[in-house]
């Protein structure tokens, strides 16, 4: 059976609380902590703060080695989620990667949402179709899933296709958890491990994890207080909690991220975002989106481990995302 935080020495069920709503949800949370920073956090001593880490650590699914026959087999099972654009499919190799993060940031408006939304869609489809016949996890920060405009992007994919589509079908694969602060989305993706694990053998495995969006619960709680480098690691444990659902679930995870215009800057890069790019380099496959002409948008690849950079533009019609 799997750990408990309770079963760590020291910690009753007092301190297992403290321990969830700091964000070490899990026994891997706690073994890459370090202890002062798990001391704080679980008003406890640094000293039994280092014991329950080096008790963590045995029991936590933290990695270490994989030799490269083995990553080489894993990566053989990659999965591909077509876009419904078909430049868009080739500026990515093909689809939107499983076993990865991939990020999309842009302005509010730009079209993020609705990437997410048609991607939940596009998921379930059977793979010779651009799907990979599964079900879909969203963690929704803004209150911004609409069953209505998945139903619209069904029917658009219907007729694009030629298919029978049953929309209600569709929304019923879709499992929507709204979270309401930054701990509570940290903590969902446990619950997502969960779900995915009673759905592995179900027919309709989750191969879409969702977060739309990533970081507007994290911006707003540390406006003025706390430091960066405080969200910076909550946030990175977040994001080691996402690519591990990626890896065990050989699933697509799609983060949003919303990032402000800069008028005022005429020197560098005008698509760097506000603060410098809160994600770093965590995100496997990054991508910048922006408004155009009518209802064009221009996707770019900004970062990726193995495709060159690129642009693309998309159209966000009533039928979804298209050529
Ligand atoms: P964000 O990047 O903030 O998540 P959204 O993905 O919500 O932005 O994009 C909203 C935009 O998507 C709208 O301004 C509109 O251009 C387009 N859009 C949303 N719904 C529809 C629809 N039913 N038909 C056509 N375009 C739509
Ligand atoms: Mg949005």
């Amino acid at each position: 059976a799997e750990m408990l935080l309770e079963d760590l020495p020291g910690v009753g069920p007092a301190t297992a609380e403290k321990l969830k709503e700091a964000g070490f949800a899990t026994i891997e949370s706690i073994a890459v902590a370090s202890p002062a920073e798990l001391g704080t956090s679980a008003d406890i001593g640094e000293a039994t703060a280092a014991k329950i880490i080096a008790a963590a650590r045995p029991a936590a699914d933290i990695g270490g080695f994989e030799t490269g026959d083995m990553v080489f087999e894993r990566r053989l099972h990659i999965g591909k989620i077509k876009t419904g654009c078909s430049e868009f499919d080739e500026m990515m190799g093909g689809g939107i990667e499983s076993q990865s993060i991939t990020e999309i940031y842009g302005e509010f408006g730009s079209g993020k949402t609705q990437v997410a939304h048609q991607l939940a869609v596009n998921v379930q489809l059977p793979e010779e179709y651009g799907g990979l016949d599964g079900s879909v996890i969203i963690i929704d920060t803004e209150n911004t899933f609409r069953p209505d405009r998945i139903k619209q992007m069904v029917e658009g994919r219907a007729s694009e296709l030629g298919l029978e589509l049953d929309a209600d079908e569709v929304l019923r694969n879709i499992h929507v958890a709204r979270a309401y602060n930054s701990n509570h989305q940290i903590l969902l993706v446990d619950s997502a491990l969960d779900l995915a694990n009673e759905l592995k053998d179900s027919g309709r495995p989750v191969k879409l994890l969702i977060v739309d969006s990533l970081t507007a619960h994290f911006r707003a709680e540390y406006i003025g207080r706390g430091t960066l480098a405080d969200r910076q690691q909550k946030l990175n444990k977040h994001l080691h909690g996402l690519q591990r659902f990626a890896n065990l679930n050989n699933a697509v995870v799609l983060v949003t991220n919303q990032v402000m215009s800069k008028p005022d800057v005429f020197f560098g890069d005008p698509t760097k975002p506000i603060g410098g790019h809160i994600l770093g380099h965590t995100a496997t496959f990054r991508l910048y989106i922006r408004k155009s002409k009518g209802d064009k948008r221009i996707v770019k690849l900004i970062d990726s481990p193995n495709l060159p950079e690129g642009e693309a533009v998309i159209a966000v019609t009533k039928d979804g995302v298209t050529n």
